[in-house]
């Protein structure tokens, strides 16, 4: 397709299509606001670019993202030592904290052990993972995986690495979400919630 708007924007088009959830269309859209709102969001928006570029790190215990390594979560004494969540990426752990009813650590995978992709566990942070859990007071790791076949199979594999260990391994519960109709849900939703049913 031959360029329409000048090799700059067609640029900043394109990089914006390889955002999440936007593709040309919405690239096309993206850099229109930004450039019809030069001072009020394209500026402010690259100085902020400019600083996550220069500050934002990998933290070297968790692998989550921060301004500082060991990040936040790790350096927060308040938490609990005793309780490890494993989560697939970092906008795990950020919806984890949403939630704010979890006091303990967490670890980043990077992604899900994928025979389809070629994703063996070399390629995931699954070594730094039995580190923590054989060297640290770790009594119980939470594998808060996705309930696709994917997290599922990530998950088996790394409860048997992590039994040798002693530390309990746990799972997620799946069910009826808070505020959920029975009607709305789907066959292996309501199958997964009568499983992990207790006593009320
Ligand atoms: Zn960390």
């Amino acid at each position: 397709m031959a360029a329409s708007a000048g090799p700059e924007i067609e640029r900043l088009i394109a990089l914006l299509s390889k955002l999440p959830g936007l593709g040309p269309r919405s690239g096309r859209r993206a850099a229109l606001a930004l450039l019809k709102k030069r001072d009020t969001l394209l500026a402010p928006l690259t100085a902020a670019m400019v600083e996550a570029q220069a500050k934002v790190r990998t933290c070297s215990v968790c692998g989550s993202l921060d301004t500082s390594d060991p990040c936040a979560i790790c350096s927060d004494a308040t938490r609990d030592n005793r309780l490890l969540c494993v989560v697939e990426e970092v906008g795990s752990v950020w919806a984890m904290e949403r939630g704010g009813s979890f006091k303990g650590r967490y670890h980043v995978l990077g992604g899900l052990l994928s025979a389809l992709d070629g994703i063996g566990p070399e390629a995931l942070r699954v070594g730094e993972l039995l580190g923590r859990a054989n060297a640290s007071e770790i009594a119980e790791v939470i594998l808060a995986l996705p309930a696709t076949v994917d997290g599922q199979t990530t998950a088996h594999y790394l409860a048997d690495r992590l039994a040798p260990t002693g530390v309990s391994v746990t799972m997620l519960a799946r069910g009826v979400p808070v505020g959920g109709d029975l009607d709305w849900l789907d066959d292996g939703t309501i199958a997964q919630a009568l499983r992990a049913r207790r006593p009320a």
